[in-house]
């Protein structure tokens, strides 16, 4: 199969004819399809395009524009099964978890579609007599989605929806590893009603993703990926004063307290720290324990990580799926190295997997190291696989310490029936998001979705916040007195 880009409603090859392929990364030897490999001139074309759809689109009512998403919600939902097998197929997490990333896609239509009705300004009195102020929210331009592979549909309905919504058109640059995804998404907003030109499809890698931020008809840019990476686009958006969201990286960790529910934690630690394989923004990857506990919990642990099957995400009963690639299998294991070169013990896993189903696929045993310390690089730096890192503490005060020691903070958890440190862990935690007595993964589409430190750049994604990020304040005032009013004069220098 050979997939296209779609731009200004055609859809046409690269300009170079060069194309990528996109393979299951459970079994190597299926091909999913090849895709176009774009250059700066088709992010230049579908940005052209962008902006002329927007002349027209800006000014559809924006309850009209919530009706189309509203639509493509409804042709999710009846497509919802095909597009995680698709999902599954192409970026490995299990079946069940694809189903989970299409419903928040469906969510997020929904919340956009009734957001239509609801972008609201303020009206403020004047300090003038015979004079109106007011504050309206206006469309910006076109708007650059550039979006990973780990939630491959998810991630751009949570861009992609509310900057239509709020009347911006599209272009959109998937992650190479998931573009049939992306494929099949746009269709659907095709399907739902989105005019020509208003939502562009350009597949490829860096250069495709670098020609979206450098160009000068994209007016904001909306990132999720690596630190790394977004330090460069903010960089590059900073050039031309483009308004960028940063969604990037985490190193997210569970506290448990000697009086929590174990049984309650053990079933979180495990979903947030092997759910995805470990490669969610949001996964748990340091689990801290208070030392009253930490040899019981751990055995208890070890027990459950043991029984998880690996395997197809798309056959019956697996647990977890492979790793996206090669390149991050190799990642993952060369952090195995770094832990066990530090002095940290591994207690479980430690390797690429092998066994009936697993050769033609890149997958890696669930790990668990212990005795690491927060210094550590496997208890600092993000790796994105099935690695847990356990550190033991003894007060609840050290343990926001170690917590907070990272130069992260997109989510974190608390375990414990202490009303009063859940309130302490609220405040204390240096994170966007705080779950307690629940793990580090599992945000809703209508709340706000990001990180402090060096995680985001202050920008939310989801619920009502990221409407903001797609919209430009304008104020207004209008004065009907008939004479000219000087503010700040004409009231006090009489
Ligand atoms: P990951 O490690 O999760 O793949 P990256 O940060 O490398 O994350 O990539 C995230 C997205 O950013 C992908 O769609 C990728 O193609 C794109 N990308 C990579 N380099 C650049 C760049 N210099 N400018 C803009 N986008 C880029």
């Amino acid at each position: 199969m050979t997939f296209q880009n779609y731009i200004g409603g055609k859809w046409k090859p690269s300009s170079s004819q060069e194309t990528f392929l996109n393979i299951n990364p459970a079994n190597t030897d299926d091909l999913i399809g090849t895709f176009p490999q774009s250059t700066t001139s088709d992010v230049q074309e579908a940005a052209e395009a962008a902006r002329e759809a927007y002349k027209t689109w800006r000014l559809m009512p924006a309850p009209k524009r919530g009706d189309i998403m509203r639509k493509a919600g409804m042709i999710l939902e009846s497509r919802k099964d095909e597009l995680a097998r698709e999902m599954t197929r192409e970026m490995g997490k299990v079946f069940a978890e694809t189903k989970g990333d299409v419903q928040e896609g469906i969510d997020t239509a929904y919340y956009a579609a009734t957001e239509g009705r609801r972008l609201f300004g303020h009206t403020v009195p004047s300090e003038l007599p015979n004079k109106f102020a007011m504050s309206i929210r206006q469309p910006i331009g076109v708007a650059g989605c550039i979006t990973p592979w780990n939630f491959p549909l998810a991630i751009p309905t949570w861009k992609i929806f509310p900057a239509l919504l709020c009347g911006n058109t599209v272009v959109f640059k998937p992650a190479m590893e998931t573009p049939k995804t992306a494929h099949l998404f746009v269709e659907v907003l095709i399907e739902a009603g989105v005019p020509e030109g208003v939502i562009n499809l350009v597949h490829g890698g860096d250069e495709a993703g670098k020609a979206v931020v450098d160009n000068p008809h994209i007016n904001l840019i909306s990132f999720t990926g690596s630190s790394q990476t977004g330090a460069i686009v903010a960089q590059n958006c900073a050039k031309q004063h483009k308004r960028v969201s940063l969604e990037m990286g985490g190193k997210n960790a569970v506290v448990l307290m000697d009086d929590a529910d174990l049984k309650l934690a053990l079933d979180g630690v495990i979903w947030g720290a092997f759910g995805t394989t470990g490669q969610r923004c949001t996964a748990t990857s340091r689990l801290l324990l208070h030392e009253a506990i930490h040899d019981q919990f751990l055995e208890m642990l070890v027990k459950r990580a043991e029984q998880l099957k690996l395997g197809d995400g798309n056959q019956e009963g697996t647990d977890v799926g492979p790793v996206i690639n090669d390149a991050q299998l190799q990642r993952i294991l060369n952090y195995i190295e770094i832990g066990k070169s530090e002095g940290a013990t591994c207690l479980i896993g430690g390797k690429r997997a092998s066994g009936k189903g697993l050769e033609k696929g890149y997958f890696i045993e669930p790990t668990i190291f212990t005795d690491v310390k927060p210094e550590h690089r496997i208890a600092q730096e993000e790796i994105f696989g099935p690695v847990l890192s356990v550190i033991k503490f003894k007060t609840f005060d050290e343990a926001v310490q170690i917590l907070n020691g990272v130069r992260y903070g997109l989510s974190s958890s608390l375990y414990t029936k202490n009303v009063n440190l859940a309130f302490q862990a609220m405040r204390d935690f240096e994170a966007g998001i705080t779950y307690i007595n629940a793990p580090t993964i599992g945000a809703e589409a209508h709340l706000p979705f990001g990180g402090v430190k060096e995680t985001g750049n202050g920008h939310r994604e989801g619920g009502w916040q990221v409407y903001e990020f797609f919209s430009e304040t304008k104020t207004i005032y209008v004065d009907f007195s008939g004479t000219l009013q000087r503010a700040q004069i004409d009231n006090y220098d009489k």
